[in-house]
Formats: structure tokens, sequence, C-alpha cells
């Protein structure tokens, strides 16, 4: 089931509201019925037993019914019920109205049984109109006669149709005003959870100390958000500690590196060494100087993380920091046949000249190792819409598109087979972005292959 809790909730009470109120209008209608009935009924018998004292005192204390037009019936209100006097043969002897009915209400059989038991019963006739009629029949007290009294059902029918009408009528405008009732305390019932999912949603790695807020009172909501709170608790120490990990083995490791680079140097110092020994000591300097770089790259990553890493802004001109790149990396761009140029007028930024030195020279330094003997690289200064940027242009292989989204990910390496000679950890890129978003700005890239990519660090206005 896709559907959300607060619609499924819904549609649960909605039906057993709708069974709910579907079982009542049947108890309301059919109760209703029977006291309707049972209503005609007691009149019948009242009426039935008014008769039967009309006709015992019709003549003097006997029992008489010869004169059928001057009718005893008469005297009993004829608008009430109709009654009638049946012989035992059923043949009308007496009836209620102005104009004397010969036809009996209920067949000859009916007047037979009812002599026969001399018990009163009820039933249910239809006239030739096909209106309907309850009717009673009971026998004359001390006589072989019948007294049949019968009123019609058409007032009570009528009256169940406005029930009918009303339950028909109250029932779906009760479940119409219930759903929004219901929609309306779902929606209130629920959004404290929908407040926890959207601030739950905003919790990473970068936002720890967060924790969603935990609603008033001790009910399973509140229970799920303490639940929550002490899961990112758990989360947070384990992150942190983590980090700490981190940050204090490259810390460590940075001291016995120095010391291992200096008797690497010290040892490569010797003229006496054989020059297998020389190539042995050199390539082992070469690889505790990509350690030291890693350990310092992880160093920095860690501080960031930690939060404890602060910037020392000041005012500064970034095509003079640019230059101050290019002028230290002249031997390794040298070495590797690029030329290296700086271009664009003095742009003026409040940054900490340290850490972009070391973003710019990761740059940089990608753009000359990356692009291979006979390129250009160039580092652009600019300040488009007041926005001062840096960008580093080369004409090197480029970036596949699909590596593109990945490239500033930790330890991320487009092709490590390409890469190896590079000597590259995949670190350098997430380390620009970090510092270039620590000053409020944002790291864009822009590759083709072949044609060459461009990296631009924008920064705030000042
Ligand atoms: P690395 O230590 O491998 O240089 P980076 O994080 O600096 O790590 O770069 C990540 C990957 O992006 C590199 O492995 C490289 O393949 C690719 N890359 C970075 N800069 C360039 C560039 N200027 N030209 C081509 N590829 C590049």
């Amino acid at each position: 089931m896709t559907l959300p809790l607060k619609t499924r909730l819904m549609l649960l009470y909605l039906t057993t509201f709708a069974l709910i109120i579907c079982a009542w209008s049947v108890f309301v209608v059919v109760l209703v019925r029977a006291d309707l009935y049972a209503g005609i009924d007691r009149a019948l018998d009242s009426r039935a037993s008014q008769v039967a004292l009309a006709l015992g005192t019709s003549a003097k204390g006997e029992v008489e019914f010869q004169n059928i037009t001057g009718s005893t019936l008469v005297g009993v209100a004829p608008t009430e019920a109709t009654a009638q006097l049946l012989s035992s043969g059923g043949a009308v002897l007496e009836s209620s109205g102005e104009t004397m009915s010969l036809k009996p209400i209920l067949p000859p059989s009916d007047v037979a049984q009812a002599l026969q038991t001399g018990k009163a019963s009820f039933h249910t006739v239809a006239d030739s109109t096909g209106e309907k009629f309850r009717v009673l029949m009971v026998r004359l007290p001390q006589t072989d006669r019948v007294i049949v009294v019968g009123m019609t059902t058409e007032n009570a029918a009528a009256s169940l149709q406005r029930v009918i009408f009303m339950m028909l009528l109250s029932g779906p405008l009760a479940l119409l005003l219930a759903s929004v009732a219901g929609w309306m305390l779902s929606r209130r019932a629920l959004a404290p959870v929908a407040r926890m999912t959207s601030i739950a949603d905003g919790i990473g790695i970068e936002a720890l100390g967060e924790r969603v807020p935990v609603p008033v009172g001790h009910d399973e909501i509140s229970a799920l958000a303490r639940t929550l709170n002490r899961m990112l608790d758990r989360l947070e120490t384990g992150v942190r500690a983590k980090r700490r990990l981190v940050a204090d083995a490259s810390h460590e490791l940075q001291t016995p590196l120095a010391v291992m680079r200096t008797e690497f140097d010290v040892s490569l110092s010797s003229p006496t060494l054989p020059p297998e020994a020389v190539e042995v000591l050199e390539s082992a300097r070469e690889e505790a100087d990509r350690m030291a770089r890693i350990v310092r790259n992880l160093l920095t990553l860690a501080r960031f993380d930690e939060g404890t890493l602060r910037l020392l802004r000041t005012p500064t001109d970034l095509r003079e920091l640019a230059a101050e790149v290019v002028e230290s990396l002249s031997v390794l761009a040298q070495e590797s046949s690029v030329s290296v140029t700086v271009s664009g007028d003095p742009v003026e930024a409040s940054v900490d000249p340290e850490y972009l030195r070391v973003a710019l020279v990761n740059l940089v330094e990608n753009a000359v190792k990356y692009s291979g003997a006979g390129s250009t690289v160039t580092v652009e200064t600019a300040a488009a819409d007041g926005e001062p940027s840096l960008s580093v242009v080369d004409d090197g292989p480029g970036i596949p598109e699909e590596a593109l989204p990945h490239i500033f990910d930790r330890f991320y390496r487009v092709d490590s087979s390409r890469n190896q000679a590079s000597g590259g950890s995949g670190l350098g890129l997430a380390i620009t972005c970090e510092i270039v978003e620590a000053h409020g700005g944002r790291l864009d890239v822009e590759s083709r292959v072949p044609g060459g990519t461009r990296f631009t660090a924008v920064f705030p206005r000042a």
C-alpha cells in the first residue's frame, strides 16, 4: 500500500464510520417501523373494545345486530378505523361509515378460524386500490360473530418514509462532516511526524548536532522523537570519535614522516652511495613526500569536519596570490614542459590567504599534472557582478562527463591507471572545495574531452 498513513487512517476511519451509520440507520428504521405498527395495533385493539362495548349496550345489555341500517357502529368515529361485524358465515352484519360496506374486510375462512380459536388476530390486507390496511379480528364475546376493525397503514408508511428520507440525507452529511473533521484531526495528529521528518531529513554528517523536536506529552510520537534523538546522540558520538581518530592519527604521523624525509635527504647527500642505492632512496623519498601530502590533506579535512579550523580573513589581491602560486610551482611546470601564466586585473577579496593558497596550488598542480607536456595553463582573475573569482584553465585531456559529479568526493580519482603516475590521492579537489565553501564561495567545473578543463572559485561580494 503506497497511500500515505494520513489517508489510510482517514479511509479506515470513514469506512468504520459509514458502517456504523448504516447499522444505526437500519436499527432506527426497524425500531420506528415496529413502534408505528405497535401504535396501529394498540389503536385497533381499543377500537375493537369500543365496538364491542357499543354493540353490547345497543339493546339494553343484549347483543343484537338485526338492524343493519341503524348501525350501532355509526356511533363510533368512522375516521379512526373501519369496523365490521361479521356473521359466522362471513357476511357483513354491520359496518361503520356513512355508507354500508357489504364486502367483508376478511374472507370467511379467516372468520371461521377466529371463531374456532376464539383468539384475536392481526392481519395486513390490501384493498382493491392497493392501499394497505392493518386488520384486527376478534370474536364478539359469547356470540358466534366476529368484529373486524381495520386501519390504513398509509400514515405509518408515510412517517416511515420520512424517517428513511431523513436517514438517507443525514447519513452522507454526517459522513462528510466526519471526513472533514477526521482529515483535520489526522493532519493535526501527524503534524509532529511531518515536522520530525523534515528536520531529520536535514540532519546530515555536517549537521549532526541538530535534533528533532520532541512534542509535549508522553505519547507514541514523543517516544519516537526521543528514540530518534538518542540514536542521533550515538551517531554523533561515533562520528566525532572517527574524526578525532583521523585527526590524531594524521597529526601523529606528521613527525615520523618529517624525520623520514630528513633522513632520506641526509642519506642522499652522501657522495659514496652506489647509483642503485641513490635510485632506491630517491624513490623512497618521493613516496615519503607523497605520504606526507596525504597526511597533511587528511589533517586539513579532519579539521574542517571537526569545525576546529578557523579562517583568518584579510583583504587579499587574488591576482597577486595567483602570481605567487604560479611562481612557487614554476619548477614543476618547467619539469612538465607546461607553460603557466596569470591573466586578469587585480581583484580584492576577503579571504584567508594561507588556505586559499593551498586551494589554488591544488588546482594549478592538477592542471599541470594532467595536461601533459606542451600544454598551457592560465590562472584568471575576474569580478563578474562584483563577485571576485579565480579560474584555473587548461587545454589538457578534460574530465569525462560521468566523472564530473564525483570529482569533489574524497579519494575519488577519474582513472586510477591514468593517474597512477601523477602520484595523487584523490583528496586535492575535496580540500579545495571545502576551503572555497568555508569562505562562503562555490567551486564550479566545466570540462570537455578533449578540450580542457576550467575550475572557477567564486567568492561572495565584499
Ligand atoms: P588527485 O590527487 O588524484 O589529483 P584530486 O582530488 O585533485 O585528486 O582530483 C581528482 C581527479 O580529478 C583526479 O584524479 C583527476 O583524474 C581529475 N582531475 C583533476 N583536475 C584535473 C584536470 N585539470 N584535468 C583533468 N583531470 C583532472
